[in-house]
C-alpha cells in the first residue's frame, strides 16, 4: 500500500537524506494538502474519543471549568480555550452544562485552537445551537496557542498532545541516534541517523542507561505548548486540563502507533491515511510547566471522573431514560472509567496558577 504523501516523503528523503520521525509525523498528520487531519474528520471511523462516547464527559469538564473560574474570582472576560476540539462535542456539552452558571457565558471568550479546516467546519455546526441558546459570544478559531488572548485562561485539551510530532532516538553501541525514515527497496523503513546525538540531556533521564536497541521519545511541540500555557497562567491566572493516554513517569519505549478504521496498521505504510499518535509523557509535560505553574496529578481518568461525580451523573441520567438508554449510559460509564477500557491508560493532569486547587485532582 502507498499514498500520494508517501511519494512526496520519498522525494524529500532523496533530496535531503534520512527524515527524522518528527518530520515524518508532522507531514503525515499536517501536510497542507495530504495530511491526515487536514483532509478528513477521523472521529468515529478511525478512533473514538471520550466526548464522543458520552455527553457526561464534556458536562463534567464544563463543571470543572466553571469551578476553576469561580475559584479564580469569576474574572470577566476570560479565555475558555480548547486545543484540538475534534467535532466540538466536548465544548458543546461543557457549554450546555455551564450556561446556568451566572456570569459565565457573558465572561467566556471561547477560543478553539484547530488546524484542520474540515474539523473547524464541524465544530462550527456542532456549537451553533448551544452558543445561541446559552447566550455565549461567537468563538474564535486560532492556528496555535501563540495567539491566545492575554487574559485569565482556562484550557481544555483532550487527546491533543498525542497528535503532536515526537522525536525518537535509538540507543546504539556508540551512543544515541535520532530515529529516521529512509527508502529501502521502494518501501519506507526506520533507520538510525548516521551520527550520534551530541547531547543526550534532551532525553528523559530514565532512558540514559537503557541498553542498545532501546528507543526513547520526546515531544518538543507538546512541552513547548505546556511551557507557554504555564507562563500565561502565571501572568494572568487560570488552569489547563490535559487528558490523554500515556505515562505518569517518563520511560523508554516505542509508542508510535497508527490507526485506520479502528485497527492498528504499520506506521510507515500509507502516510496521510492513518492516524499517527504517541503516548504522552506527563512527567515531561509537568517539568516543562513547573515552576511557572502548579501541577495537579496526573490521576487516572477513572479516578478523575469518579471524583467529579460521574457515577451520580450516570444514575441521574438513567432515571429519565428508557431501559435501552439506561444500558447505554451504564456501558459508557464503564468504558470511560474502567481499568480495562479507558480508565487507567488515560491520565488527567491540571496545570494552574499558584494557589488554585482544581476539582478532582
Ligand atoms: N479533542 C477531540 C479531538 C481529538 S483528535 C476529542 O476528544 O474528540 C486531535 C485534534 O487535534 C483534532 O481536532 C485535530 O485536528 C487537532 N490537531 C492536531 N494537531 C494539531 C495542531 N498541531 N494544532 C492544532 N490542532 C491540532
Amino acid at each position: 500500500m502507498t499514498s500520494p504523501l508517501a511519494d512526496i516523503i520519498r522525494a524529500e528523503i532523496r533530496e535531503a537524506g534520512p527524515m527524522p520521525v518528527s518530520r515524518f509525523m508532522a507531514l503525515a498528520l499536517g501536510h497542507p494538502k495530504h495530511g491526515y487531519y487536514i483532509t478528513r474528520d477521523p472521529l468515529g471511523t478511525d478512533f473514538t474519543t471520550s466526548p464522543e462516547i458520552s455527553q457526561m464527559f464534556g458536562e463534567l469538564i464544563g463543571a470543572w471549568a466553571a469551578d476553576c473560574w469561580a475559584k479564580l474570582g469569576a474574572p470577566s472576560p476570560f479565555a475558555l480555550a480548547e486545543l484540538g476540539p475534534g467535532r466540538g462535542t466536548l465544548m458543546a456539552d461543557a457549554l450546555r452544562a455551564t450556561k446556568a452558571v451566572p456570569g459565565f457565558a457573558s465572561a467566556a471568550q471561547i477560543c478553539l485552537v484547530e488546524t484542520s479546516p474540515v474539523l473547524r467546519r464541524t465544530q462550527h455546526e456542532t456549537l451553533r445551537p448551544v452558543l445561541e441558546q446559552g447566550g455565549y459570544h461567537r468563538p474564535r478559531w486560532l492556528d496555535s496557542t501563540a495567539t491566545l488572548p492575554d487574559m485569565p485562561l482556562i484550557v481544555i485539551a483532550n487527546e491533543f498532545i498525542d497528535a503532536l510530532p515526537i522525536r525518537q532516538f535509538i540507543a546504539t553501541d556508540d551512543g544515541w541516534r535520532e530515529r529516521c525514515v529512509v527508502e529501502f527497496q521502494g518501501n519506507l523503513v526506520f533507520t538510525a541517523a548516521p551520527a550520534p546525538l551530541p547531547d543526550i540531556s534532551i532525553l528523559p533521564e530514565a532512558a540514559h542507561t537503557a541498553p542498545p536497541g532501546a528507543i526513547a521519545e520526546i515531544c518538543p511541540a507538546g512541552t513547548a505548548i505546556t511551557a507557554d500555557i504555564a507562563r500565561r497562567l502565571k501572568a494572568r491566572g487560570g488552569a489547563a486540563l490535559f487528558i490523554d493516554y500515556g505515562y505518569g513517569r517518563s520511560q523508554p519505549g516505542d509508542t508510535l502507533q497508527a490507526m485506520h478504521e479502528g485497527a492498528y496498521v504499520p506506521v510507515l505504510e500509507a502516510p496521510g491515511t492513518a492516524d499517527i499518535t504517541a503516548h504522552v509523557d506527563f512527567e515531561a509535560l509537568a517539568a516543562s510547566a513547573a515552576p511557572a505553574a502548579a501541577i495537579h496529578g496526573p490521576a487516572t481518568q477513572g479516578q478523575f471522573l469518579l471524583a467529579l461525580g460521574i457515577a451520580q451523573r450516570a444514575a441521574m441520567l438513567a432515571q429519565h431514560a428508557t431501559p435501552g438508554q439506561a444500558k447505554a449510559i451504564e456501558a459508557a460509564l464503564s468504558r470511560l472509567t474502567h481499568a480495562d477500557a479507558m480508565g487507567t491508560l488515560f491520565k488527567v493532569m491540571a496545570v494552574t496558577s499558584h494557589g488554585l486547587t482544581p476539582a478532582g485532582l
